[in-house]
């Protein structure tokens, strides 16, 4: 198979949540692959850097601060894209996480204490997970349609197919991550639109970082003891598969969710 299957040379590219972690390792990725990139996020400064690293190999990007939550700040985003890049090919959702704890029943809750939330937490943590992608999908299917094809990557999480106490919001939402990226990409494999999804597990990123600050060493312990390959995740293992699933070497897959997570969780 030629390597050139795995290029994105002339696509027109756009990575929410890219102004950090995960999102920016697949945003480099696909510049590293040929790719112009749109980095989203709401954080502009963040965003900015990204791009500047993106220009610095070559390529051209544009940084637009976007709130995936607000279907103006996408049809804005979309418009620019379309503008100062030239098109618009694939499209990632990769804007989320941003969860407290939430106990589901005071009775039954985990982790119920100063982080436990109520009905404000989950509507937040939903819209960011869920709505969102589910409003990007929309915005970014309607300019594929026009143009004849694209490739859409959802990320969702290892959390929407394991237990995940204190999470339910997160996790529940990630579930319906997976579910929309399904019924999407029936629905639109007719317009040649290719819609996927990739299951991260524990994946080290500044913010989310696994080795250190984020859990109790025991909890921890727990945790990597569930990785069969025995190491945290990196950005550049997501950004690898993201690769792979909007090139020309993943044509005939749609609708799939690829699990990225050392083997946590494995299942049949
Ligand atoms: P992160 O917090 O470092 O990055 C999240 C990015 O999303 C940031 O750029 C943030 O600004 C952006 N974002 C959040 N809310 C937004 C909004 N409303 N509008 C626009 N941008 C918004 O987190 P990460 O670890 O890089 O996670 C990236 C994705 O991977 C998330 O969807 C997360 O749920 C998922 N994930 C991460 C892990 C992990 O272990 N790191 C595991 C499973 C799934």
């Amino acid at each position: 198979m030629p390597s050139s299957m795995f290029s994105l040379a002339g696509k027109a590219t756009v990575v929410t949540g890219g102004g950090r972690g995960i999102g920016r390792g697949i945003a480099l990725a696909f510049a590293d692959a040929g790719a112009d990139v749109a980095v989203l996020a709401r954080t502009q400064a963040e965003i900015e850097a990204v791009a500047a690293e993106i220009k610095a190999k070559g390529r051209k990007a544009v940084a637009i601060a976007t709130d995936v939550t607000k279907p103006q700040d996408i049809a804005k985003a979309v418009k620019r894209t379309t503008e100062e890049l030239g098109r618009l090919d694939i499209w990632v959702n990769n804007a989320g996480g941003e969860f407290g704890l939430v106990a589901s029943s005071p009775e039954m809750g985990y982790a119920v204490g100063t982080l436990q939330r109520e009905e404000a937490e989950w509507d937040r943590v939903v819209a960011v997970n869920l709505k969102g992608c589910f409003l990007c999908c929309q915005a970014a299917g309607r300019v594929m349609a026009e143009r004849g094809g694209g490739a859409i990557i959802n990320i969702s999480s290892m959390a929407a197919v394991t237990n995940a106490p204190g999470y339910a919001h997160y996790s529940a939402a990630k579930a319906g991550v997976m579910s929309l990226t399904l019924t999407l990409a029936a629905e639109w494999a007719p317009h040649d639109i290719r819609v996927n999804c990739i299951l991260p597990g524990c994946i080290t990123t500044p913010k989310v970082n696994w080795e250190n600050e984020m859990l109790p060493p025991d909890i921890r312990q727990a945790f990597l003891a569930g990785v069969p390959l025995k190491r945290w995740g990196l950005p550049q293992d997501i950004a690898a598969a993201a690769v792979f699933l909007v090139s020309e070497a993943s044509s005939y897959i749609t609708g799939s969710c690829l699990e990225v997570a050392g083997g946590l969780g494995m299942h049949v």
